[in-house]
């Protein structure tokens, strides 16, 4: 079971899904924990303007984190613990604060000590947790991602886990206790193979859960999110939008790269090797099945499953008669994005060769079209780039579109009928998905438009 930010939000809902675990836990439970709500950005914040701050603005901003963190052991654990907790609590607090004083005297920012500041969310709630569990008579043991023994690659800010070290350490450390004890695990948060602290990126707990799941072979994993499960549209924009009962993992996968925002887009990996089922559980209302992720790809009647949007991006049209017939230049512009970090998010090359487009994360646009005229400057290859930077993708999903004819054409029609003029397309050959950009006014029109067609 794997429990959220916002399941952590204050004392009250810590006490709530301290008795999620009473109520659900099986004669072998484990629980991973994200950080409070909050907490990770208010750590981002802090680690990127310590440089500009003093030693008492320091202390005021880390003496923040401590109080929400003590009104959680105060409210929530038992007095005969109580001392114990906040000992821990104190000790952790002041190793954030000499590390946030550290990155301050030496004057410099790394991605090591970034991740080292990030990953304070995570180890303030995780020990504070398993003694809320243990005042609620569960028999429970905290560990950090690395001391349960997810071990990763050098990669700061978004690690990968080496995964034959971490599948033999996994199953040494927890599997003996498993039958005793509750193991609480810290997500996001591992460390490589110096033992220096790295982050899963963002968000990165699903994926803590999925690591550990797969390591021990478990049969179900509970991701709790205060949704009600996937939806067939963000429910903000479609009032009608219902919770998908079971979707495949692939179709999931292709919604959480789609900004849906309620997955970590590398935590399916994991259980769908080991096909184990990952459920998505609504935090306010457990009992409830909410969405089930399983390797079942079966065709149904629902030819679209879910329609995703991405706003805050924006496109790139890259011209020029001369890179016709010349290999190598799409990987020149791919390895030119990503050299400067740049994530690219969606690609399509018209068959005459004269014109590619991309689209990125609005932020990463100047940088984007300087990275390509750099890589090209004093070659006659590239004419122009066009961009728009006010676009949105749409996402239709769904894996019965694979071999259904005519699914595009109502797509397009659907689009078209609402008015909305579509800039570029693009669908892989897995047919899972057809993603199309449209000017970001637009985008929700067309969502509505492709919703009514499919779903409702
Ligand atoms: N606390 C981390 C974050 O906010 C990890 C997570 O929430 O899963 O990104
Ligand atoms: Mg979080």
């Amino acid at each position: 079971m794997k429990f959220g930010g916002e399941a952590l939000r204050n004392e009250n809902r810590v006490f709530h899904t301290a008795n999620i675990v009473k109520k659900f836990r099986t004669k072998e439970t484990v629980v991973v924990v994200s950080a409070m709500s909050g907490i990770t950005d208010k750590l981002y914040n802090l680690s990127k303007n310590v440089l500009t701050m003093n030693e008492s603005e320091i202390k005021e901003k880390v003496d923040e984190i401590k109080k929400r963190h003590k009104k959680v052991i105060e409210k929530c654990v038992k007095k005969d613990y109580q001392e114990e907790c906040k000992k821990i609590l104190n000790d952790l607090i002041e190793r954030l604060e000499r590390t946030l004083l550290g990155i301050l005297y030496v004057g410099e920012l790394t991605p090591r000590s970034q991740d080292l500041v990030l990953s304070f969310g995570e180890r303030l709630i995780t020990p504070i947790f398993a003694y809320v569990l243990k005042s609620l008579g569960i028999d429970s043991i905290h560990f950090t991602g690395s001391e349960a023994g997810i071990i990763t690659d050098s990669n700061f800010g978004r690690a990968n886990p080496l995964w034959e070290k971490t599948r033999t350490l996994v199953k040494e450390r927890l599997e003996n206790i498993l039958n005793e004890k509750v193991p609480v695990i810290s997500g996001y948060i591992a460390s490589d193979e110096k033992g220096r602290v790295t982050t899963l990126g963002r968000g990165g707990s699903d994926y803590t859960a999925t690591i550990i799941g797969s390591c021990l072979d478990v049969d179900e994993i509970w991701l709790f999110k205060d949704v009600e499960g996937l939806m067939t549209a963000d429910p903000k924009i479609i009032p009608d939008a219902k919770i998908i009962r079971k979707i495949s993992y692939i179709e999931a996968m292709e919604l959480a790269y789609f900004g849906a925002k309620i997955l970590h887009p590398k935590a399916l990996e994991p259980a769908m090797e080991k096909n184990i089922p990952v459920r998505i559980k609504p935090l306010f209302n457990p009992e409830d099945d909410g969405t089930l992720i399983t390797s079942e790809c079966k065709k149904s009647k629902d030819i679209v499953k879910a329609i995703a949007v991405r706003k805050n991006v924006a496109a790139l049209n890259i011209f020029g008669a001369g890179m016709v017939g010349l290999p190598g230049i799409a990987a020149r512009i791919f390895n030119a994005l990503a050299r400067n970090n740049i994530n690219i998010l969606m690609i399509s090359q018209g068959s005459s060769e004269t014109n590619i487009s991309l689209v990125v994360e609005r932020e990463d646009l100047n940088k984007a079209i300087e990275a390509i005229r750099e890589e090209f400057k004093n070659e006659n290859v590239i004419k122009n780039i066009d961009c728009n930077k006010d676009v949105a993708i749409l996402a239709v999903v769904g894996a019965g579109m694979k071999g259904t004819r005519g699914v595009a054409a109502r797509v397009f029609s659907a689009v078209a009928r609402a008015g909305v003029n579509v800039l570029m397309i693009s669908q892989g050959s897995s047919e899972v998905n057809i993603s199309f950009v449209v000017e970001e006014k637009d985008a929700n029109i067309a969502l509505k438009a492709l919703h009514k067609e499919f779903i409702c």
